[in-house]
């Protein structure tokens, strides 16, 4: 079984959580990982509805978060988990909890994730969207110890994808080939079978 992991995004709405997440599924799946997104939709509909923003509902929101990526990272899912998680302590909590744990810090000045969030829309809304920022209205709380730092106001998402996949590597989570234990693609595991076969092997 591939070992299993957990890349856990923290950053300001609008820093890039989804855009990198997403982006590093694709990869791992490509490379054959079975790979899980919690992205926000999935985690508003099944996890945290009926919660609020105050930090008693985010803490519980984070530990159900945890607790499914520890159920998938023990069983060789690589999950990511794009959450703002703006308090430290409920980040080191699913740490702790799931422990194949990949803290990923999406650092980028609230001023540009502002920008990049309410283009687009009216002055009210805007008002609101504004109003009720996390770093604004809310505490974020910046990792202290991080496995990777992305700073997305001067990378590109390649470039920062890249720097997480490089720790991945270093941590063991995938192979140079691309993942840890099922290095091939099914139509490359077929090719060698075939070559084996022929040649007497199997
Ligand atoms: P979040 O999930 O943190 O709220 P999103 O991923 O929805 O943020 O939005 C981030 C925006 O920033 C996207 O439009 C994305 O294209 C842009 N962006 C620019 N550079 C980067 C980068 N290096 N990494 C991630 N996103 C980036």
């Amino acid at each position: 079984m591939n070992k299993g992991f957990t890349v856990w995004f923290t950053g300001l709405s609008g820093a890039g959580k989804s855009t990198l997440s997403q982006l590093l599924g694709k990869k791992l799946q490509e490379w054959g990982r079975s790979a899980e997104m919690l992205d926000r939709d999935t985690v508003r509909t099944n996890l945290s509805q009926g919660l609020g923003s105050n930090k008693h509902d985010r803490d519980i929101s984070i530990q159900r978060i945890a607790f499914v990526c520890k159920l998938l990272t023990r069983n060789g899912v690589a999950v990511l988990a794009p959450t703002i998680s703006p308090y430290r302590g409920a980040r080191e909590m699913a740490r702790k909890e799931i422990g194949n744990f990949v803290e990923v810090y999406v650092k980028c000045p609230l001023e540009v994730c502002i920008e990049r969030k309410v283009e687009g829309i009216s002055e009210r809304a805007l008002k609101g969207e504004i109003a009720g920022f996390d770093g604004i209205s809310d505490p974020y709380e910046e990792p202290l110890n991080p496995e990777v730092v992305v700073e997305t106001d001067k990378e590109t998402v390649e470039e920062s994808v890249n720097k997480i996949v490089q720790k991945l590597l270093e941590l063991g989570y995938v192979s140079q080939t691309g993942s840890a234990g099922h290095v091939y693609s099914p139509e490359e595991e077929d090719k060698i079978k075939e070559r084996l076969s022929r040649l007497g092997y199997i």
